[in-house]
């Protein structure tokens, strides 16, 4: 092992629930959770708030060195800073939605949240959620899941999501960002999302929470004994 703290990566497409598993593995296990997707989503905001051109490269760069991202863990859920105001529930929204991808595309944008997640990842023992967390921020991760599900699972799991939220959207709707983001998300240049060659995959198509819970916390066992 490259490094003394426990370092767990679940990655894969849109609304597989993969968020959810890595909170319940980390309140279980006493890790910190890390969602780097709200990384993302937090720099969109900033990004359409200041109307930046995504192909202006000097704009980007100094937006870059404005944004400052803190997640401030409590009991309930784990709030997302941007520069000190309170953006987790902005960030979940089907606008941010829709941009997210173009945004997370640009590799300056990349460079940067994967320095601040490396950082994260130094000191602690994390469980981080993303696309490129097993592939590009934590290539020697002690632990890789990806998780997969299928596409009508995850377009009604996320619709009851939002629409729970209060958010006024259509499942034709939701269905079409699912589908956009894992486009873009899969052949961008950038770490583009993939199954790393030693993840295990998770299909939790016909699976409830806790036996996901269970399934990820058998190989964590596993791996802290060595044993795969
Ligand atoms: O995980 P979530 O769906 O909230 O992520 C939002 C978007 O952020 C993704 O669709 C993807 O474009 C981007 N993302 C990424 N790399 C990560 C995490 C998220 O590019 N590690």
């Amino acid at each position: 092992m490259a490094h003394q703290n426990f370092i767990i990566a679940i990655d894969g497409f849109s609304s597989c629930g993969k968020s959810t598993v890595a909170k319940a593995l980390a309140k279980n296990l006493n890790f910190v959770f890390v969602d780097s997707g709200a990384m993302y989503r937090a720099v969109t905001v900033y990004f359409l708030r200041h109307e930046i051109d995504l192909t202006n490269n000097e704009q980007v760069e100094t937006a870059l060195a404005n944004i400052h991202i803190d997640f401030v863990p409590n009991t309930e859920k784990t709030q997302i800073l941007l520069n000190g105001e309170d953006v987790s529930d902005e960030i979940r929204q089907m606008y941010i939605s829709d941009n997210v991808s173009e945004v997370s595309a640009i590799k300056a944008v990349r460079t940067a949240m994967v320095a601040q997640q490396q950082q994260l990842g130094k000191v602690k023992n994390i469980v981080m959620d993303g696309r490129d967390i097993g592939t590009t921020v934590f290539p020697d991760a002690d632990l890789k899941i990806f998780m997969t599900a299928s596409p009508e699972v995850r377009a009604t799991r996320r619709y009851a999501e939002l629409t729970a939220n209060g958010d006024r959207v259509s499942i034709e709707d939701v269905k079409a960002n699912l589908a956009h983001r894992d486009h873009i998300d899969s052949t961008r240049e950038e770490s583009p999302l993939r199954q790393a060659e030693d993840a295990i995959v998770l299909d939790n198509s016909e699976l409830c929470q806790e036996e996901q819970l269970a399934f990820v916390l058998a190989k964590v066992h596993e791996k802290q004994n060595n044993l795969i």
